[in-house]
């Protein structure tokens, strides 16, 4: 009883973090048992926390992103009896992350899960694809275009300042990157 799916998403910088953990922070707020999940691979600020890119922090389960992983979810979810979980970068899981949170809202969880919209080059990530389809709510938001300020809906990556070409690598080790949040006309795939 209350199951529930929501989905948050939009580009870098939106807010989609700090919406995350507002959301879940109330839950607790409200004494609702609740917990934080990420994938293992994002470690850009802090090891076993969420962090948003303003600072705000909480504690959190890091999970493998592979199908073991999201059995861990569940796994972790059902043993200490979560009323609320919420999965940061839930982009980065394997496709099973869907049905996987899927199931746990029929089951009575509330299931806030946050994931970029699209990847640099500006096509969909599969996960959140298949989320936003079955979601009880969406959350959309957007950021400022560094360039207009018009909304942004797209991440930019750059490398070395100039935008990446579409065939550069998913991932660069040790390549000298960042990432600006673009509106549709300031969004650049060369
Ligand atoms: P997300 O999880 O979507 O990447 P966060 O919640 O971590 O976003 O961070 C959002 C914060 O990023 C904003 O509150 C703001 O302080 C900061 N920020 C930096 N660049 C931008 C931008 N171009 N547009 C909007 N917010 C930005
Ligand atoms: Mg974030």
């Amino acid at each position: 009883p209350g199951g529930f799916l929501e989905v948050i998403t939009g580009p870098m910088f939106a807010g989609k973090t700090t919406e995350l953990i507002k959301r879940i922070e109330r839950q607790m707020f409200a004494k609702r048992k609740a917990a934080f999940f990420k994938p293992a691979m994002d470690s850009r600020y802090s090891k076993d926390e969420v962090v948003a890119h303003n600072g705000l922090r909480y504690e959190a389960f890091v999970i493998p992103t592979d199908e073991k992983g999201v059995e861990r979810i569940v796994e972790i979810t059902k043993r200490d009896g979560y009323e609320v979980i919420g999965v940061d970068e839930v982009q980065f899981f394997h496709i099973s992350v869907v049905e996987a949170l899927n199931r746990l809202a029929d089951e009575g969880v509330y299931v806030i899960a946050s994931g970029l919209n699209l990847d640099f080059k500006g096509d969909p990530f599969p996960v959140m694809r298949e989320l936003l389809v079955r979601a009880d709510n969406i959350v959309y938001l957007t950021a400022v275009c560094t360039v207009c300020g018009r909304p942004a809906t797209r991440s930019q990556r750059l490398i070395d300042g100039k935008p990446a070409p579409r065939n550069s690598p998913v991932i660069l080790v040790g390549g000298r990157e960042s990432y600006e949040a673009r509106c549709r006309e300031h969004h650049l795939v060369p």
